[in-house]
């Protein structure tokens, strides 16, 4: 039998691409020198697409492929694919969920901490030799002691973000779309709500047009001067402009920021403040773990080859 086309719009981890080359046809668009030219000469066999992050799987990509059957994606958060449009199509789009959940709500801790006790900018400052020069760190005004927790998104990563926290002696709170059955910690209707409730606030939505600066200048007032705001979810949930203003000005006490809204550009304003912990997207970024994301993404596109079923199908598209 013929080895299925797949497209792969943007580079993945070389052990994924050695899997792809070895059971598909595999089209890596970044390679061609006229990628356009390249996806129009291919289009027809296109039968499934392996994208990450980075790759922007839209309705007009979709459109060109009339065989397409499968979007696998590199990752638990999809919306960087048009899942709707993929759904309204008949088209299974499938992410990678669970593998991934401890390591994001390991790396969500490890960032509240980072920024309630400023421990990047304290180790700056032993490196700096500032402790010989200048004595010791400045005491910090942040800490977890006494922090009520809010947690924007109590899906998988949130619900293991909400397990470390209680460990730490946080009181946590939430909000979503819904109140969740069999949730004991207190519901909150908006976000402006939760915000006003708590003064610590983890965003671990999803990112999308129905999230979108969700975040907004009115919730980081809510929250309030001693207000930490943690983002582990998208960057786009947050208006980082609003954002930037809120830290400026004291609006909020501090940032931690582990997704940005035009990644991998971070504002020179952001950068500027010591108030902020900014990391690059490594919430998921171990070997051990991506791994398991690229062997899930793997699955998915054989399962759905040799027997006409996806493991990890989302909600917005058919279930294989
Ligand atoms: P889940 O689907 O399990 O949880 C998502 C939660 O968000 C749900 O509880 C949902 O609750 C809530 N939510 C609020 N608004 C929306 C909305 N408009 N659409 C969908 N859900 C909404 O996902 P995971 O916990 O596995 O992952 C959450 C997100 O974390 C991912 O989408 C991704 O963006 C991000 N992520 C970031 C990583 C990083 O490296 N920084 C790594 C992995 C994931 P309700 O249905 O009640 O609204």
């Amino acid at each position: 039998m013929d080895k299925p086309d797949i497209l792969v719009p943007r580079p993945l981890m070389r052990s994924i691409l050695k899997v792809l080359d070895r059971d598909y046809t595999a089209h890596k668009l970044w390679e061609m020198a006229d990628p356009d030219a390249y996806l129009g000469s291919v289009a027809q066999r296109i039968r499934g697409i392996a994208s990450g992050p980075s790759a922007r799987v839209d309705a007009s990509l979709v459109d060109r492929l009339p065989n397409l059957q499968i979007v696998a994606n590199f990752g638990v958060g999809y919306d960087s694919v048009d899942a709707r449009h993929c759904g309204r199509r008949g088209i299974v789009v499938t992410n990678t969920p669970d593998v991934l959940t401890e390591e994001v709500a390991d790396t969500a801790l490890g960032l509240l901490i980072m920024t309630a006790r400023e421990l990047s900018a304290s180790e700056r400052y032993l490196r700096a030799g500032k402790w010989e020069s200048d004595g010791p760190y400045p005491l910090t005004p942040g800490t977890l002691r006494g922090r009520k927790l809010g947690i924007f998104g109590l899906g998988r990563i949130g619900k293991a973000i909400a397990r470390r926290a209680e460990a730490f002696g946080l009181e946590i709170h939430y909000h979503g779309r819904r109140r969740q059955e069999g949730v004991a910690y207190p519901y909150h209707e908006s976000l402006t709500e939760l915000a006003g409730a708590c003064d610590t606030l983890m965003i671990v939505a999803p990112g999308g047009a129905d999230t979108r600066h969700t975040v907004d200048r009115d919730v980081m007032e809510a929250l309030g001067p001693n207000g930490i705001l943690v983002n582990i979810g998208r960057g786009s949930v947050i208006d980082e402009q609003a954002l930037i203003m809120a830290l400026k000005e004291g609006v909020i006490l501090a940032a931690g920021l582990d997704v940005f809204e035009d990644e991998p550009h971070v504002p020179a304003e952001l950068i500027a403040l010591d108030n902020v912990v900014l990391l690059p997207h490594v919430g998921s970024a171990s070997i051990h773990t991506r791994e398991a994301m690229g062997n899930l993404m793997l699955d998915n596109l054989a399962t759905w080859f040799e027997e006409g079923r996806a493991i990890t199908p989302v909600p917005e598209t058919p279930a294989g």
